[in-house]
């Protein structure tokens, strides 16, 4: 990175007309052979597969002929979005050009969380984050950061727009995709009318919505449907935890993804069941990725913050959707949520 960094809007704002501005100008910038390198977080899921693929399908419509598209870790995506448009400028980390001109960072709200491919962004010309968590650290140099934005891809519409790229079929179902999986489609808090205003320019170019929500969230192979039963007959129900507001929880072990033969993305969806618990506010899942290492999480219906306690726990993630990487036992981990879950309840926001 070179040059001081950009006078920054507050963390609790969205991007300021100078953010907008930098951020136009440094893809302007780019000749047609400039390097774009995007990166999303690791694991990804359809809001930063879908904000990285729609931009750079938009960014391909503007004549920009070199980009890759990559992001940490495995680099296969999970069968559910194998159908995205713009696979073919994915890339495995590892080839990753490591001095790009610009590097665009997607839905990650920490360099942690891009992992191996942190260096990318010290040897760019640029940076641009763009991205919706409030809890952003501001880890590049421009930032469309947008707390108030349902998905990334909502920051990515209003770039596309500024650098007068036109939506079309497969732009759109890249940010619809993303837009879906962030508001759980259409069904939590953040889905305003700005949010359905911009669903109806993506339907506006012909998606077929049924079509894209069988193939992404209504899947799953048979051996799926046995080990979610597996896993949800071991739930727990506390409703003495979280303050009386009820913690429910499950975990689900490698042996079991083995015993019925099933990838780890197949439990991407199992939160789902599990926070649907009436008598728990609080729902919470561990996914075992290692010996003594789980993916954990975390679900609220609204009294608890459940970002705080993630971040407590080295993760982070949203108010009503968190998470974070648990280390040890099921119960130890358990453990240090109920701990945290009392903290973040006895201390004011
Ligand atoms: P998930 O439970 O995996 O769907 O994640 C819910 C939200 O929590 C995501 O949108 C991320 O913002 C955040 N999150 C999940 N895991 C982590 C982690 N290990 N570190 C930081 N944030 C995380
Ligand atoms: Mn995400
Ligand atoms: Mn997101």
């Amino acid at each position: 990175m070179t040059g001081p960094a950009l006078a920054q809007s507050p963390a609790d704002a969205g991007p300021s007309g100078a953010d907008w501005a930098a951020a136009v100008a440094a893809v302007r910038a780019l000749p047609a052979d400039g390097r774009v390198l995007l990166i999303c977080h690791v694991n990804p899921d359809g809001d930063a597969l879908g904000s990285m693929l729609g931009c750079a399908l938009g960014l391909r419509r503007m004549g920009l002929r070199q980009l890759q598209a990559t992001f940490p870790g495995p680099p296969g995506v999970a069968e559910p979005f194998r159908g995205l448009p713009g696979l073919d400028l994915l890339v495995p980390a590892a080839d990753a050009w490591t001095d790009p001109d610009l590097v665009l960072c997607f839905d990650a709200a920490s360099v942690s969380r891009i992992g191996d491919l942190a260096d990318r962004l010290d040897r760019a010309g640029e940076v641009v984050v763009l991205d919706h968590h409030a809890s952003n650290t501001r880890f590049g140099r421009i930032h469309l950061v947008d707390p108030f934005a349902a998905a990334t891809s909502v920051v990515v519409e209003g770039l596309l727009d500024r650098l007068d790229v036109p939506l079309d079929r497969e732009i759109a179902e890249c940010l619809y995709v993303a837009l879906t999986t962030d508001t759980g489609s259409f069904r939590f808090a953040m889905t305003t009318p700005a949010v359905h205003e911009m669903a109806a320019r993506m339907l506006a170019t012909g998606l077929r919505p049924e079509e894209i929500s069988r193939r992404v969230f209504d899947t799953r192979p048979f051996g799926a449907v046995r080990l979610y039963g597996d896993v949800l007959g071991r739930a727990e129900l506390e409703p003495e935890a979280a303050g009386g507001l009820g913690l429910v929880w499950t975990y689900a072990t490698l042996d079991d993804l083995a015993r019925h033969g099933q990838p780890a993305y197949v439990l991407e969806a199992l939160i789902d069941s599990v926070r649907c618990t009436a008598e728990a506010d609080v729902s919470c899942v561990l996914k075992q990725v290692a010996e003594s290492e789980w993916a954990v999480s975390m679900r609220s219906k609204g009294p608890v913050d459940v970002s705080r306690v993630a971040v407590a726990l080295g993760g982070g993630g949203h108010r009503l959707a968190a998470g974070f990487t648990g280390r040890g036992s099921a119960n130890d981990i358990i453990a240090a949520i109920r701990t945290e879950l009392d903290r973040v309840l006895a201390e004011p926001e």
